[in-house]
């Protein structure tokens, strides 16, 4: 017993100290416990993408949609004032990933290849800020906060510690800082106006050179929360209850996010669903090595 104990404690502090992969849905879930008009604006949104999604199962934009996004770098020490060449890793990796140019493209399985989408969406650094001035797209803000969490979101807010976001209608804010103990997260779409709206990724994990940290130094955390501040769930679906649904079809369902880089196949019918190839452990969406993911689905592309 005491053993069992012993060994259950380990686990927990294994897991509650290590880094978390994301955020996001942690800061939906507390939304939805305690915002009604976020409860109801998430399910509106949701309720019109399936339904545009049926009138739409072989969507192709044919164009290439680029967002316009500032990086906002929040610093304390001269480490976390990471260098333009390294946000410029992030760009490229991200004009790669969603474009289907990643070289690691290889490594999807091949059970898998044909539904490996290029997702037609591009990002830049914005030129013009709110002003209407040039600007680098990138902002640098000195602060005495030594790191920061999720909670209040005060990287987001000048008064806070941090610095202010640029309209989100305008721009996807991408704040970089020293996030506690987290490697990422970002607020999802509805029609409430988040006045939070944007990404937020660890001066560690952004890009793929300079001061990022393995296993999280190919810049597939920002894929990944790219992906959520672009409507994509969890492979495993929402929350953490497993075997849930993240409204994509091509997307097998899956019982748990994975860690590390398994090999295909990984848990094989684990949800008593007829799954012979297991977890799609290499999409973005789930928690996998950012060497060992390669893919979002065609599925995904519609649903973005
Ligand atoms: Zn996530
Ligand atoms: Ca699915």
């Amino acid at each position: 017993m005491k053993q069992t104990l012993l060994l259950l404690l380990v686990v927990f502090t294994t897991h509650s100290f290590s880094q978390q992969r994301c955020g996001t849905t942690e800061r939906t879930e507390h939304l939805l416990q305690n915002n009604k008009d976020f409860t109801i604006a998430k399910q509106k949104v949701n309720t019109e993408t399936q339904k545009w999604i049926e009138k739409n199962p072989n969507f192709s934009s044919k164009t290439i949609i680029t967002i316009p996004v500032v990086v906002h770098v929040v610093y304390k020490t001269t480490v976390q004032n990471i260098s333009v060449n390294q946000i410029m890793s992030q760009f490229d990796v991200l004009n790669r990933d969603f474009r289907k140019l990643n070289i690691d493209t290889i490594n999807t399985p091949s059970v898998w290849k044909q539904i490996a989408a290029d997702c037609e969406i591009e990002f830049c650094l914005a030129t013009t800020d709110p002003n209407g001035n040039s600007t680098t797209g990138i902002t640098r803000t000195q602060t005495s906060t030594t790191s920061f969490g999720m909670q209040g979101d005060d990287m987001k807010s000048t008064s806070d510690g941090g610095v202010d976001g640029w309209p989100s209608d305008d721009y996807l804010n991408i704040w970089i800082c020293n996030l506690d103990n987290l490697l990422g997260y970002s607020t999802v779409p509805t029609s409430w106006n988040d006045p939070d709206d944007g990404v937020v990724i660890g001066y560690q994990y952004f890009g793929d050179m300079g001061v990022v940290q393995y296993p999280y130094n190919k810049g597939r955390t920002a894929t990944h929360e790219i992906g959520h501040w672009l409507n994509l769930e969890h492979v495993w679906g929402t929350g953490w209850s497993g075997c849930g649904d993240d409204y994509v079809n091509d997307t097998p369902t899956q019982e748990y996010e994975n860690y590390g880089c398994p090999s295909f196949p990984e848990a094989p019918n684990s949800c008593n669903t007829n799954n012979p190839n297991g977890d799609m452990f290499m999409n973005y969406m789930d928690y996998t090595n950012d060497a060992c993911m390669n893919m979002f689905t065609l599925g995904q592309k519609t649903r973005m």
